[in-house]
């Protein structure tokens, strides 16, 4: 089914063909003719479907065609919310997009950065604001941000907001949002909390959904069974041998990926780390220097992993699985999108067996394992040595402090 069919206005059309798009992803087939119907949608669509053009397109259409009086107050209208800030800046950027010959005004706010510009531009008039929950409250309390005229309210990547700890700030959001209104809620997984979250301010929505916790099919997979140890050496032999022009590489902490850049640099490949401990400013010029080409390996955490929007990215690099198994969707997801293919890599080491079982039975299908010649894994190697028994008993008196598990920050870091 062309674009034209959905019933979108020329100047979408007009966008749209010049981003080159000739039809509509699945989620847009479906999600695009129920939103111009004004219901509420539930969707199920993770980051590379489309799924950000599939609520901005019907919605900048709706804007544009009911209370066009509206516009010329640039009065916040829409607003998108996002988990992370990196999302929410991509979201801005296509919304810019995608809107281009249109008279609204978008803006992005979030946190990490300087407020005083965000409300210098709320000031002069924005129709749409995409936002992280935190920045957006600290703005509404102190009166730069109105949001008692929104008529739509997305809410992107809920499952993840809820991971992050956002649902107070969302069911504050709520609370000043006014009643009448279209709200669109999208999410790569439903748990119980989602499903509870959603019928708590989706009015009879309507259920679209694509190819839930499944990977893409563009998306070529591969395990390659490693120790530990060797792990750095298979990854600088592969993008130096394979002659990879780019790669984003996932660790499982901030403190990995600091380390595992500096080795790559060391064994002469361009590479620069993206985390939760960056300032805003570093993430947003390593992002933009990766986007650019300028950087070869983008070595990220997993807050990376759902905003990064790069065209053309071939390979993405699980150099450590991540401990949710949906994190492993999310992160393959960055490659193979709209229509490109990719091939996702997994260094994994005999301890990581068991988060490997469980994405395999998330993915529902067994991920083909490849050895290497020269870094077959050896069981020894990766084996913690087994523990003699006094050792256990010799334990200090303040080691049970230590692991005592109320001391331990569990909660998700938030990041707004
Ligand atoms: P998203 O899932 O919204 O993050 O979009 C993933 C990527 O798909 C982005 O790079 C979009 O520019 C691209 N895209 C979105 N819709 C289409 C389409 N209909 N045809 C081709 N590419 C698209």
């Amino acid at each position: 089914m062309p674009f034209k069919e959905l019933g979108l206005s020329d100047e979408l059309l007009l966008a749209i063909k010049e981003q080159g798009y000739t039809t509509p992803t699945p989620v847009q087939a479906k999600a695009i003719p129920v939103v111009l119907q004004g219901h509420d949608i539930l969707a199920g669509a993770q980051t590379g479907t489309g799924k950000t053009a599939g609520f901005t397109l019907p919605m900048l259409h709706l804007m544009q065609k009911s209370h066009p009086e509206r516009s010329k107050n640039h009065i916040i209208r829409a607003l998108v919310l996002t988990p992370t800030r990196e999302l929410a800046a991509q979201v801005a950027e296509s919304i810019t997009v995608y809107g281009k010959h249109l008279p609204l005004r978008s803006t992005v706010v979030f946190g990490g950065v300087g407020i005083n510009p965000q409300i210098a531009k709320l000031k002069r008039g924005v129709d749409i604001l995409v936002a992280t929950p935190g920045r957006l409250l600290d703005l509404v309390n102190q009166g730069k941000a109105d949001l008692t005229h929104v008529e739509f309210f997305v809410l992107d990547e809920a499952d993840r907001m809820l991971d992050m700890g956002f649902i107070h700030d969302i069911r504050k959001v709520l609370k000043i949002l006014p009643k009448k209104r279209q709200n669109l809620l999208f999410s790569a997984t439903f748990s119980e909390e989602i499903k509870k979250l959603a019928s708590g301010f989706l009015h009879h929505p309507q259920f679209v959904e694509v190819a839930r916790n499944q990977t893409s099919h563009q998306v070529s997979q591969v395990v390659y069974p490693i120790n530990k140890s060797q792990k750095r050496n298979l990854l600088s032999k592969l993008i130096k041998e394979g002659e990879w022009q780019q790669v984003l590489v996932f660790t499982k902490t901030k403190h990995g990926a600091n380390r595992l850049t500096k080795q790559l640099e060391s064994d002469g490949i361009g590479a620069s780390a993206i985390h939760g401990n960056k300032s805003q400013t570093a993430r947003t010029k390593a992002l933009a220097g990766f986007k650019a080409g300028d950087i070869r390996v983008l070595v990220a955490t997993d807050i990376a992993a759902r905003g990064l929007d790069i065209d053309q990215l071939p390979h993405v690099v699980n150099y450590e699985l991540p401990n949710v198994a949906e994190d492993y969707v999310h992160r393959i997801g960055r490659t193979g999108r709209a229509g490109n293919t990719g091939e996702a890599l997994s260094l994994v080491s005999h301890d990581e067996d068991k988060l490997l079982k469980g994405i395999e039975r998330l993915i529902k299908k067994d991920i083909p394992k490849v050895v290497i010649e020269g870094f077959e894994r050896s069981k020894e190697a990766e084996e913690p040595a087994p523990q003699r028994p006094q050792q256990q008993r010799r334990r200090k008196p303040d080691a049970r402090k230590k692991s005592n598990p109320q001391r331990r920050n569990t909660q998700p870091s938030r990041r707004s």
